[in-house]
């Protein structure tokens, strides 16, 4: 099959321009400025691209997919197919299910549903803690030996330094990154939204930014000392921009995510009820979104990922202290950066798939990434003029805490192939 006349965007090749690319048996075979092979293509055998983008399907390296145990928020055949939807070809999955991800044995298992599924690359991630108690580290070697592609507690801090130390020490041995959740427990307490004006006025109580920097500064103190490898996930706090700016500086082995809420929404967003809307680590101020922006331009933040988390309709009508954090990603990811950054003209959009599949890929040794000919055919047809209403009816995945509920996203993904294969067409799951 020829995708002719398409905008090919694939930064681990330096290419961002007019293409016509050819696939076959799942791979990349050819990639071509003009179509002059002398052959007439009849339509099954071109796809005409004209005035649509190809990217190399993304990654996102932050997704609870809350199989086992928590199934009525999602399951992975679910989450797997909000993960197409929204363009992605590979999905890490967090270990803060019901059990958690310790074992081998639960690592193997997240992989055969994935697998079964038959949809995104699923990639579990195993935790660093026995059950994510923060005290005694898991067997490590075993669990990249079944498959955990990184180690990470995310939902919870890893409050004791100690344990985070020999976390990033022990880690070396089977070459796993540990991803954190930089949250200090006793500075956040029971907040529900970010420390400030806002949430004075509204008599909310707040979650300082200091709650997540000095988690962040005493991570890369062990990471130095250590010579381990972090990754930062969620960053939010310009503090924390400006430590790991400083730590790469210094040779430090991080990399750091944003999550697209936190670049569009801040707090001024929140409400007394704006559950779709309470995150964690939260929303903050304008300040904080710009300086979240200013890291990724210039590489201190490398990475977009969505932090998808599905929750129930009933937790998250509660009131906003007792509702859960958290909301969905996948499907509306892709479309809420085009249209929020990448249409102002404040991300490029070779600066965006870079940051959500060529990095990631690198980092993690993940396939994909790139469209480089010989490659499996991970890749996203994205309309920039497609429209879609965001709704419960079609949001493929089982929850619909989104702040973008029945708004309308310009720009989607409307055809997603892994290794050549298609699994999704105008939105619909194939
Ligand atoms: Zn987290």
């Amino acid at each position: 099959m020829w995708i002719k006349n398409v905008h090919l965007v694939d930064p681990a090749q330096g290419i961002s321009g007019i293409r016509n690319v050819l696939v076959q048996d799942g791979v990349i075979q050819a990639i071509s400025t003009d179509l002059d092979t002398g052959e007439q293509l009849s339509d099954e055998q071109a796809l005409d691209g004209t005035g649509k983008y190809l990217f190399p399907g993304l990654i996102d390296v932050h997704t609870h997919l809350r199989e086992p145990g928590l199934e009525e928020k999602e399951d992975i055949a679910s989450g797997s197919a909000a993960a197409i939807r929204g363009g992605f070809t590979g999905i890490m999955a967090m270990p803060n299910t019901q059990p958690v991800i310790d074992q081998r044995a639960l690592v193997e298992f997240v992989k055969h549903q994935g697998e079964r599924a038959g949809l995104a690359r699923v990639y579990p991630i195993a935790a660093v803690t026995k059950g994510q108690r923060g005290e005694e580290l898991t067997e490590m070697v075993d669990l990249r030996a079944g498959g955990a592609v990184a180690l990470s507690d995310d939902g919870r801090p890893i409050m004791n330094a100690e344990v985070m130390r020999l976390a990033l020490e022990y880690a070396k041995l089977p070459d796993l990154i540990v991803i954190t959740h930089s949250e200090d427990a006793n500075l956040a307490l029971d907040g529900c939204m970010h420390w400030g004006e806002t949430s004075l006025a509204l008599g909310l109580k707040g979650i300082p930014s200091s709650a997540e920097a000095v988690m962040v500064a005493r991570d890369m103190l062990l990471a130095a000392q250590t010579g381990g490898k972090l990754h930062v996930a969620h960053v939010s706090a310009w503090e924390s921009v400006e430590i790991i700016r400083q730590a790469k500086r210094q040779g430090i082995d991080v990399t750091a995510e944003v999550n697209p809420h936190h670049l569009i929404f801040s707090d001024e967003d929140v409400t007394l009820n704006s559950t779709a809307l309470k995150v964690n680590p939260p929303l903050r101020s304008q300040e904080d979104c710009e300086a979240l922006l200013q890291g990724a331009l210039d590489g201190t933040i490398d990475f977009l990922a969505t932090d998808h988390a599905p929750h129930t309709w009933e937790e998250k009508a509660q009131p906003m202290p007792e509702a859960p954090f958290g909301i969905l990603g996948l499907e509306t990811a892709l479309p809420a950066v085009w249209q929020y950054l990448v249409q102002p003209g404040r991300l490029s959009v070779e600066k965006m798939v870079e940051m959500w599949s060529a990095l990631p890929a690198r980092r993690f040794h993940l396939p994909g990434g790139s469209l480089k000919v010989g490659e499996a055919a991970d890749m996203v047809l994205f309309d920039p003029l497609a429209k879609e209403r965001v709704s419960r009816d079609n949001l493929a995945s089982k929850a619909s805490n989104t702040p973008f509920l029945d708004q309308e996203l310009r720009g989607l993904p409307v055809m997603t192939w892994v290794a050549g294969g298609l699994k999704q067409k105008d939105r619909r799951i194939l």
